[in-house]
């Protein structure tokens, strides 16, 4: 898929019922289900540069029901039942998705495999352990701990001591998904203005640089750019995601990884990696790469350096060795939103401007349930979506620079060098991993 050409830019001031900024997942999933739900709204778009630049059109393909941040915090604050029910949305998500692209003919070469995670690592196998009796107390999350023979009849993982699989998660292609999207919410008379960045946006207007948008509901879904917008520098810090594509596998090599069952594949350390098997016969694997660039700045249309391509190629030789000289075809990197807590958050204020994202690496379900909350919200619905526990969440704001920029080098050299220790034989988890887990605000 090459990359599109920007479409419709505004031109000059116009007057809709919803603005939305930004056409990643977010814009577009809300721009969908209000479209469904009452075809009379006139509903614009407006995006910086074209539909599925952002991390949307670049993701490792996960479709997986994470809560966004863990279970944890929303027990404290909701108890328990809300979790469960917040759990069993996003389990539900996972299908939503899969129904809707099926209904909208968008064949986003979607398998629902489940999602593995292992352990290669005696201190990766013990939070692996642990995670996995956390996980015994959720029948909803539906987890299973598997030996290391079990893993190793799903995926040949070099060095896999076991592993935990669940079955709510299918790997898709993530580009095709949200430009069938931008399809179909144009076919319901969404007017998507591409080309068209917004500067500013508050109560009943958003002004970018080709003219004002005029509405009564204002949405904010720009995610990992959200601190280049007026007022909102320090609102979620953008963090980098990279990723590698490997050349098609020959059938000799999938013969020795196995793979057949289309799991997403992640594992235990503190730096992860994710990783699917493409409907071609790839293997698309992510990591965290150069995590932040000082001052919330951006990366520059996804320009990956050739050392993050490096290391993850290594990562990838490591798990699979069957991978040793294959041609790596496609790099890029991506933003993602981290709010302060690195929990995600939806929600509507009474002056009618909402606002969706701060997913951290996990949105490409969760945007679908931003939406359909977005949309009961908007259409002044109290459903058992608006009242899910992520619902008006908010968190204080991000530290000034150079704190910022201090305090994430700090939290990535910490979990490198625990990463590190831990493969060349440290048994336990680091303690400075946990103590930056901690600090940086994810424990
Ligand atoms: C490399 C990478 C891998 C990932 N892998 C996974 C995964 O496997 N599974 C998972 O669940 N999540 C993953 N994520 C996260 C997931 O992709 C995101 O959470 C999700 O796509 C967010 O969607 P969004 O619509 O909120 O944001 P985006 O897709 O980033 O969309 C925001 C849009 O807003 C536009 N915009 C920004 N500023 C402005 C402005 N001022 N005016 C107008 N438009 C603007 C942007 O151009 C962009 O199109 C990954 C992220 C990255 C970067």
């Amino acid at each position: 898929m090459g990359v599109p050409r920007p479409e419709n830019p505004l031109d000059g001031d116009t007057r809709a019922d919803v603005c939305i900024v930004g056409a990643g997942y977010t814009g577009l999933w809300t721009a969908y289900y209000l479209a469904k739900a009452d075809p009379s709204l006139r509903i614009v778009i407006v995006e910086a540069k074209f539909a599925g630049y952002g991390a949307s059109g670049r993701n490792g393909g996960w479709l997986t029901n994470s809560i966004t941040g863990g279970r944890d915090g929303y027990v404290r604050t909701h108890g328990r039942d809300a979790v469960v029910r917040f759990q069993d949305a996003m389990n539900h998500t996972v299908q939503e998705v899969i129904d809707v692209a099926a209904a909208e003919g968008i064949d986003a070469d979607i398998r629902k495999g489940g999602e593995l995670n292992v352990a290669t690592s005696a201190a990766q196998m013990q939070r692996l352990t642990a995670y996995a009796a956390a996980e015994a107390q959720w029948e909803v999350a539906g987890s299973e701990l598997l030996d290391a023979g079990q893993t190793r009849d799903r995926i040949n993982i070099a060095g896999a001591l076991g592993g935990i699989w669940h079955p709510h998660c299918a790997r898709i292609q993530p580009a095709t998904l949200v430009r069938g999207l931008a399809g179909a919410v144009k076919k319901l008379g969404v007017t998507i203005h591409e080309d068209t960045p917004a500067l500013e946006l508050g109560p009943g207007a958003v002004r970018t640089t080709r003219g004002t948008v005029h509405a009564r509901y204002v949405i904010r879904a720009t995610e990992g750019f959200t601190a280049a917008l007026a007022g909102q520098k320090r609102t979620w810090l953008p963090l980098n995601s990279s990723m590698i594509v490997t050349a098609p596998l020959t059938a000799g090599q999938w013969d020795e990884i196995g793979w057949s069952g289309a799991e997403t594949l992640g594992d235990m350390a503190h730096a992860y990696i994710y990783a699917q098997r493409t409907a071609e016969g790839r293997i698309a694997m992510g990591g965290r790469g150069k995590p932040y660039q000082f001052g919330s700045r951006t990366d520059v249309d996804g320009h990956t350096p050739e050392k993050t391509v490096r290391q993850l190629t290594e990562m990838l030789n490591r798990l699979f060795p069957a991978t040793e000289g294959t041609d790596i075809d496609h790099t890029w990197s991506g933003v993602l939103g981290v709010p302060r807590d690195w929990h995600a958050t939806v929600g509507l204020d009474d002056d009618g401007v909402g606002w969706a994202g701060g997913y951290v690496g996990t949105g490409v379900a969760t945007t679908n349930l931003a939406g359909r909350t977005l949309a009961d919200l908007v259409l002044g619905k109290r459903t058992e979506l608006t009242t899910l526990p992520w619902v008006g969440r908010r968190v204080r704001r991000w530290e000034v620079e150079p704190l910022r920029w201090l305090a994430v080098k700090s939290l990535y050299t910490t979990y490198n060098a625990a990463d590190r220790a831990e493969s060349a034989g440290r048994t336990r988890t680091h303690p400075l991993a946990t103590a930056a887990d901690l600090i940086s605000g994810k424990a």
